[in-house]
Parts: structure tokens; C-alpha cells; sequence
């Protein structure tokens, strides 16, 4: 098995594009197959170098690594122009003339706005002495392939039976008038170069591939199995666009998504493994992915459940490689890197408390601010909610509380001893004061269980910041 993802650079990775290339990549890796990263740069006004450095980045992060390439199809150049030559001169293309004055005139004769081609037999009958003398005065023209009369179907991986009339088919060009290759002939040229066996990629090319199929055969090129995936659409209906939110693989990367949170979600867009699985790891998916179990209409790209795997695949990386990316969002935060330099152990654990809760990696790293160096924000909600009520009651409880600290053993056990006996003495559920001393020590009213957060927080920065808290409350009364 050879598959191929042939990507253009003229945008961004579209999700859905990165869809067809996990399904390519996902055959590939499970039959042993060679997945073949080739970029479709032919149209050089719209093709950057910055768009295929963006695709590239965008599949190395997802983890679909290829086997072969990039290869550029504009390096193919030669190739392309020699496959139209041969169709030429075996009488199964034909140079059309047609110029745009022509085209205007057709436009103008049967009253429309425009005209893509001439008739048939206003462009492809001329007789070849007429042929030669526009060659020889110079004239431009594009090589048209012709296609033949009869039918062309194919057995669709996805869709099973499908045909097409050729009489539906126009004389595709092949070459244009400055020698260019069209999409069509490119594709199969490099397709047949590369050996692809199975061509898998989006139902919007359903149409390029009865051209296609003519052209394989045309060539005397062994025809690859097609398979077409449905379209991704967005919550209301509509093809996924912009409008519905992000559409670029870079967007997600910079949202705090993971990779294999993504790699999940995107090989689910049509897919499952015939139960009801959700959360995946790639390994898992790679051994149960199948074509035949890609439904065929169309999957709906639904960013609160990827949200939310996001939030599952958080809770079951490994913190210590989850540690190096909250760092890069602590930075990108401006939270200064003396806050966390040289404590990336502790950060380990932190991490570890703090992921079960996060839904991405910014997430995570606001949700670590609290706990670096530095003062506390009092977040408004939380003291409205713990302090502000009887804010003289709420500092005699944590002063009575702080006071037990100096000589308590500084692990959560200890820890959670003392409270529940500093409140039983005040007479209050231990809630009375667990919630205000978490609002001191973190500013917050939502963290990790406090006795884990005073460990993390260690004995002198948590005693500082109850001081803190205690000089705050003296200014509420
Ligand atoms: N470059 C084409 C695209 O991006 C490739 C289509 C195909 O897979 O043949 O739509």
C-alpha cells in the first residue's frame, strides 16, 4: 500500500485537509504501507514557502510523520509536459486554439455573460494542415485531452459503485497556453510516478476522479483504488469555515490543545472503533482503524467535545512532558521565568494536582499562576464569596489557624489534623475556614484539595501569604 497526502500550499493546514492526511497516514501505518507527503505548488501565484513550512509543522505536530518526500510537483515539471506530448501525439489530446477573442465571440453568439471552452466541433475538428500552419505562425494553444465516448466507474472505498457519463466530461485541459500543467494531468502524472495505490482524500474531488481515471488509462498507468471522505461541517449545518471558529491546525497548537488530543478528534470525524470509545491514545487508534467503518455522510467538527477531550488526554499525559509546554505558556503569559527557573521538579507535581481540572495548556498555566513566586491576586468573586461577609470573623479563624502552623509538620496529613482541629475548637465546619485560607494562599475560591496546595506552597511561602491575607482582611473591617 502506497498512499499519498498532496497538499497545496496556497493556506493554512485546514483541519479537514489534516483529517484526510491522519486517515492516509493512519492505512499507511497499519498495513505497513508508505505514506508520501507530496506539495502541490503548481500555482505559483498562490503558493508560498511560508504556507508549506506552515503544513509541514502542522503534520510533524500531529505526529504524522511520512515515509517519502515532501516532493514538489512543480519539480515535475518535465514529467508533466512529456505525459501531454505522448497524449498529443497518440491523437488522445488535441491543441486547442481558442483564444480569449474567440471565447467573447462564442459568449456574445448564444447571449451569456461568458464561456469556459468552445463547442466540440469548433475546436477540436480542425484539420491537421490547419493545425500545423497556426503551430508554425506561432499561434498559443492549451493541449485538451479528449475523452472518450462510454462510461467511467470505479468501486469507491467509502461509497462503493460510482459512474459518470463521459458525455458529463469535458475535454479536460491538460497543458495550458504557457505550457503549465492543470491539477488533473499533475496529479496523475506524480500519482502513477509515486506508485500510489490507494488515493484517499476529500468527496470535493468525487468529480477530478473520472478525469482522472480516463487519464490513467489514457497513459496505460494501472488505475489506484479511490476512496472520497465526507465533508466536515460545522454545528449548524454549514461546511466548517471560519465563521464556526478556528479552521487552522496552528490554531488549535496555539489554543493549548494537545496533539494527540487532536490526532483523537479529528481520526473520530467519521470514524469509530465500533463501540463507544471516545478518548484514544494513537497507538490504540492506529491498531483499530478501518475504512470500513468511516460512515458516509457528513461529521459534524464540535469544538466543545474537543474541549473536553482535550481535558481527558491533559489528565492522562504524563506530567513531566507536560511541564516543558506549560512553561512555553508561562513565558508566552509573561510570567516572569524567575518565578518557575530551576524548580521544574516541583512544577512536575504541581502539574500533576492541576491537570485533572484544565481543559487546555492555558488553562493549565493560569490555573499554576497562583501557586510561583510572587503576591496573590485576590480574585473578586472569591473574596465576595469567603471574606467579605464578616471579614473581622473570617481573620480570627485564620490567625488562630496560623498560630498552630509554626509547629506542625509541614505534610498534608499534619496539615489536614490541625485545621479540622483548629475548627473544631472555633466550633465551625472545617469549611469555614478551609474555604477562606484557600482564597489567602491562592486568591481563589476553586484548587487543588487544600492540604495538597499548602504542601506544594511549602511552609514559609504559605505562612507568608496568610500574613499577607490577615493584613488584607484588618483593611475590610
Ligand atoms: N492539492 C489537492 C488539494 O489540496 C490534492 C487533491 C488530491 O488529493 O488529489 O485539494
Amino acid at each position: 500500500m502506497r498512499v499519498r497526502f498532496a497538499p497545496s500550499p496556497t493556506g493554512y493546514l485546514h483541519v479537514g485537509v489534516a483529517r484526510a492526511a491522519l486517515f492516509n497516514w493512519l492505512l499507511a501505518r497499519q498495513q505497513g504501507g508508505v505514506f508520501v507527503l507530496r506539495v502541490e505548488d503548481t500555482d505559483h501565484a498562490r503558493s508560498t514557502e511560508a504556507h508549506t513550512e506552515a503544513i509541514l509543522h502542522g503534520l510533524s505536530w500531529l505526529g504524522l510523520d511520512w515515509d517519502e518526500g515532501p516532493i514538489f510537483q512543480s519539480d515535475g515539471l518535465a514529467g508533466h509536459q512529456a505525459a501531454a506530448l505522448r497524449l498529443l501525439a497518440e491523437g488522445k489530446a488535441y491543441r486547442d486554439f481558442t483564444t480569449t477573442d474567440l471565447l467573447k465571440q462564442e459568449a456574445a453568439r448564444r447571449g451569456l455573460e461568458s464561456v469556459r471552452r468552445l463547442p466540440r466541433e469548433l475546436s477540436t475538428e480542425l484539420d491537421p494542415a490547419e493545425v500545423e500552419r497556426r503551430v508554425a505562425a506561432g499561434e498559443s494553444f492549451a493541449i485538451r485531452f479528449r475523452v472518450p465516448e462510454g462510461e467511467t466507474a470505479w468501486d469507491d472505498l467509502l461509497h462503493g459503485e460510482l459512474s459518470f457519463a463521459n458525455a458529463d466530461i469535458e475535454d479536460l485541459v491538460l497543458l495550458r497556453s504557457d505550457g503549465s500543467p492543470t491539477y488533473n494531468l499533475a496529479a496523475v502524472s506524480d500519482d502513477a510516478d509515486e506508485r500510489i495505490t490507494h488515493v484517499i482524500r476529500g468527496d470535493d474531488h468525487i468529480s477530478n476522479t473520472p478525469k482522472q481515471i480516463l487519464l490513467y488509462r489514457a497513459l496505460g498507468h494501472a488505475v489506484p483504488r479511490f476512496g472520497h471522505l465526507p465533508m466536515i461541517l460545522g454545528p449548524d449545518g454549514g461546511r466548517l469555515s471560519k465563521r464556526h471558529g478556528a479552521t487552522a491546525v496552528q490554531e488549535y497548537e496555539d489554543q493549548g490543545i494537545l496533539p494527540e488530543a487532536l490526532f483523537n478528534f479529528l481520526a473520530l470525524l467519521g470514524w469509530n472503533p465500533g463501540d463507544d470509545r471516545e478518548v484514544m491514545s494513537k497507538d490504540e487508534i492506529v491498531a483499530e482503524f478501518s475504512l470500513e467503518r468511516v460512515q458516509k455522510k457528513s461529521a459534524v467538527f464540535d469544538n466543545k467535545k474537543l474541549s473536553w477531550m482535550n481535558g481527558q488526554h491533559l489528565a492522562r499525559v504524563d506530567s513531566h512532558d507536560l511541564v516543558s509546554l506549560v512553561i512555553a505558556r508561562f513565558d508566552a503569559r509573561g510570567v516572569a521565568s524567575d518565578r518557575w527557573r530551576g524548580r521544574e521538579g516541583w512544577l512536575v507535581r504541581l502539574v500533576d494536582l492541576l491537570k485533572v481540572r484544565a481543559r487546555n495548556l492555558d488553562d493549565l498555566a493560569a490555573m499554576a499562576e497562583p501557586y510561583l513566586s510572587g503576591p496573590v491576586d485576590y480574585e473578586a468573586d472569591s473574596v465576595a464569596k469567603h471574606w467579605a461577609k464578616e471579614p473581622a470573623t473570617v481573620a480570627e479563624r485564620i490567625a488562630e489557624l496560623r498560630g498552630r502552623l509554626d509547629d506542625t509538620p509541614w505534610e498534608r496529613g499534619a496539615l489536614n489534623e490541625v485545621t479540622r482541629s483548629v475548627a473544631e475548637a472555633l466550633e465551625i465546619p472545617a469549611g469555614k475556614l478551609i474555604h477562606p485560607v484557600r482564597v489567602a494562599v491562592t486568591g481563589r475560591q476553586h484548587s487543588p484539595g487544600i492540604f495538597d496546595v499548602l504542601e506544594m506552597l511549602g511552609k514559609e511561602r504559605t505562612l507568608a501569604r496568610l500574613d499577607r491575607a490577615l493584613r488584607h482582611l484588618h483593611t475590610m473591617k
